[in-house]
């Protein structure tokens, strides 16, 4: 009742990131001396490369330390524009660009701008943690759309069709996705994008993992397919994974013009440009060859080839191979737990980490983040291997 009157309605509904609170609790509990083994990690373990960190330096020296335009400085949107051009096949002007605290902060903007009271917005299922949360701020409603395990957790364009609504306004994609590692190809996400120009549906395609991707896949971005989508399309991506800049809190999307122009107006009002000194290091970065992805897929697919090995000897867990990012998202079904019990005991009783899958939309399933060595995957597994025999 107190809260009721002393918060905004449109807080009430809100709960705090699961991914961000046993991440910092897992942290905490290591340095607190305990052995935990973290595959609750929601970014790169890998340190930010050193000429991106002396790009930040140079500008802190320089006395690069003002405010900047609020959509970020002209050089850094001028490399976006190149990179969405080379990697996505994507036409956008620096005035269809916004830089923005994270691509968290993208995806929150452009949803600011599309979605409100009244509006529906469309959500695979299962989903990163924040989206639902997003679309409740904006107080649109989230409808989630169902998926499988059978197709790797991706929706099709008729699961679509049949989830639209005449409220319906935009569709979140996330590929490769968080938490399932699903990867649209070519003819799904042109089938999606067929559907959303019909019923004119715009999408907020989260392509933030685009750079950690297996076994020779390619990344698609769904702007890419013609006119139409286009320009109902806000393309999100960030450096945060791609360049192990997590904290650093740069994220940018590509929009129409009419729908940046907002987001422009929205982010003037609200955080201002993101902090000069880390867009001096992301132009560094954006500006360098793309080894470090390289780097970082490889070093992935190792890993990923080793706990799927683990996991397979397992019965009580079940999986589908990851085809990008860094989680594996387990099915749990067998061992009769939910999955807030599996996590809290398996975190107490042998100090593993990771994330239930409630908070991502399905309960009988746990995620495991594979951003740690092959060290601790071993470590984490022998913990869980042993401890699954007990349960
Ligand atoms: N989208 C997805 C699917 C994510 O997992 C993350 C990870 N935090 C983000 C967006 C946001 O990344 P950041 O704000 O660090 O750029
Ligand atoms: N996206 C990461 C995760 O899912 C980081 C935490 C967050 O921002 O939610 O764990």
């Amino acid at each position: 009742m107190k809260i009721d009157t002393r918060l905004a309605q449109r807080l009430l509904k809100i709960n705090p990131s699961s991914t961000l609170a046993i991440t910092s609790k897992a942290k905490k509990l290591k340095s607190s001396g305990k052995d935990i083994v973290n595959f609750a990690a929601g970014e790169p373990d890998f340190d930010t490369p050193d000429f991106i960190k002396e790009a930040a330096i140079a500008a802190i020296q320089s006395g690069f330390t003002k405010y900047t335009p609020t959509t970020g400085t002209a050089d850094l949107k001028k490399l976006i524009c190149q990179k969405f051009k080379k990697d996505n096949l994507l036409e956008y002007s620096p005035e269809q660009v916004i830089v923005s605290c994270g691509a968290k902060h993208s995806v929150y903007n452009a949803l600011m701008v599309l979605a409100g009271l009244g509006d529906e917005v469309l959500i695979p299922l299962p989903y990163w943690v924040s989206y639902p949360e997003m679309a409740n701020l904006c107080q649109a409603t989230p409808v989630f759309i169902e998926t499988s395990a059978k197709n790797n957790f991706k929706i099709t364009a008729k699961d679509l069709s049949r989830c639209i609504t005449p409220r319906t306004k935009v569709l979140i994609l996330n590929s490769p996705s968080n938490p399932a590692g699903s990867v649209y190809n070519k003819e799904e996400l042109g089938a999606i994008a067929e559907v959303c120009v019909k019923k004119n549906i715009f999408v907020i395609s989260d392509e933030i993992y685009e750079k950690i991707i297996f076994d020779g896949l390619k990344h698609e971005s769904i702007a890419a397919f013609g006119k139409d989508i286009y320009n109902l399309t806000i393309t999100v991506n960030g450096l945060s994974k791609s360049h192990a800049m997590t904290g650093w809190r740069i994220g940018y999307l590509g929009a129409p013009a009419d729908i940046a122009a907002a987001i422009s107006n929205l982010q003037d009002h609200s955080t201002s440009n993101p902090n000069s000194i880390a867009q001096k290091a992301a132009e560094a970065a954006l500006s360098a060859p793309d080894d470090f992805s390289l780097k970082l897929r490889q070093e992935f697919t190792r890993r990923r080839d080793y706990l799927a090995s683990r996991i397979k000897k397992i019965k009580e867990l079940d999986f589908c191979l990851p085809q990008g990012a860094f989680y594996m998202f387990c099915d749990i079904s067998k061992t009769r737990l939910d999955s807030l019990t599996f996590a809290t005991r398996l975190l107490e009783e042998e100090y593993v980490s990771l994330i239930p899958g409630k908070p991502f939309g399905l309960d009988n399933y746990i995620r495991i983040s594979f951003a740690t060595s092959v060290e601790e995957i071993q470590k984490g597994m022998d913990r869980i291997e042993k401890w699954i025999k007990k349960i």
